[in-house]
């Protein structure tokens, strides 16, 4: 099998600890796997005033894919957003975030859905106007942005024969009309079952009623704002693990930021890191070692080794130990 090649990039603040925390899993792996370190964030900005250099996408280029931490925002006008770079670099069109519920975390309910958010266009289309009295930004959605995203979620739903529910606001946004439309053409034309909600209602809804969901596909600001708010129904950002998918690259990282007011304390939850590995070893088709890193955790959670924010009394290193040792069980039955 051929030999993968991540860049692999911790960041800042609990970045720098969830990241090796997920690589210490990955280590125990039987995979032929180099790893790339990369710095860049605001460590970086504040040694050199810089962030992120032209040489540092030369490495993202030369791998397969990216493994991200997280990244604290630079005090700087003219920052431009990192991951937004790399994401429009690479065309990382499609954001996946799946709220899968654990057991110990108290939340109670049975919840098992993905949110597929539209990556590169919608209200982070980047295109704004600074007036002296106003601001103008542009929500850009295109034909061709629309049919993409919901192709991807369209094969998600039909994996399993799930509910697609597309999610917009049609009723006040044209540029919802193409976004909806188009869906629910694709959707028609592959036989996926198929709703559409207006976003308030989708809000309303995910918190009465999370179980009746499976597949949510939507625009960019949206799915941002419903997928942290899901996060908060499964036991919070500690848990969520996401993927930015384009046509030949991809990056993997938790859905959490780099939570300045935690780090270094060993307190940070790794598992949205090592959920975040775990999808990343099934898009380059490891998808026996993804299984067992997912199920780890998921015995892990049911043994309640957990960090404080599930209410359990374990570090970050003792989490991801017993989800290393874990795993190792796992491929040796
Ligand atoms: P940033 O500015 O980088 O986005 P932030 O602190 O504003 O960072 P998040 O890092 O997304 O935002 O987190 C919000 C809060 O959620 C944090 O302050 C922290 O208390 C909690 N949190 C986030 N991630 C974790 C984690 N992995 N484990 C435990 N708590 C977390």
């Amino acid at each position: 099998m051929r030999r993968i090649k991540i860049a692999v990039v911790e960041g800042d603040g609990i970045g720098r600890e969830v990241i090796p925390a997920a690589i210490t899993v990955l280590d125990t792996l039987p995979l032929d796997i180099e790893k790339v370190p990369v710095e860049i964030g605001y460590g970086k900005w504040k040694r050199t005033g810089k962030a992120m250099t032209d040489d540092d996408f030369d490495i993202f280029e030369s791998c397969d894919c990216i493994f991200f931490g997280a990244i604290t925002t630079p005090p700087d006008p003219d920052y431009k957003s990192v991951l937004v770079q790399i994401r429009q670099r690479f065309d990382l069109y499609a954001n996946i975030r799946p709220i899968k519920s654990l057991a110990c975390t108290g939340m109670g309910r049975e919840i098992d859905f993905v949110i597929v958010r539209e990556n590169t266009e919608g209200m982070y289309s980047g295109i704004e106007q600074v007036l002296p009295d106003a601001v103008h930004s542009t929500r850009v959605i295109t034909r061709r942005g629309s049919e993409r995203i919901a192709e991807y979620a369209c094969s998600l739903a039909f994996e399993k024969d799930e509910l697609l529910t597309i999610v917009h606001k049609a009723n006040i946004l044209k540029s919802c009309w193409l976004f909806r439309d188009v869906c629910i053409d694709i959707a028609e034309r592959r036989g996926i079952r198929w709703e559409d909600m207006l976003v308030d209602a989708a809000a309303h809804r995910l918190v009465l009623d999370p179980g009746r969901f499976d597949v949510i596909v939507t625009t960019n600001l949206f799915g941002d704002i419903l997928s942290d708010m899901s996060a908060a129904l499964i036991g919070g950002l500690g848990l969520c693990a996401s993927a930015n998918i384009g046509d030949n690259y991809a990056l993997f990282e938790p859905v959490h930021g780099s939570a300045p007011d935690i780090a270094g304390r060993g307190l940070a939850n790794p598992v949205a890191a090592i959920m975040s590995l775990a999808m990343m070893l099934r898009w380059c088709g490891r998808v026996r070692e993804s299984d067992a890193v997912q199920d780890a955790v998921y015995d892990t959670f049911a043994r309640c080794v957990t960090t404080p924010d599930i209410g359990g009394g374990c570090s970050t290193a003792e989490v991801a130990t017993a989800i290393t040792e874990a795993v190792e069980r796992k491929l040796a039955a």
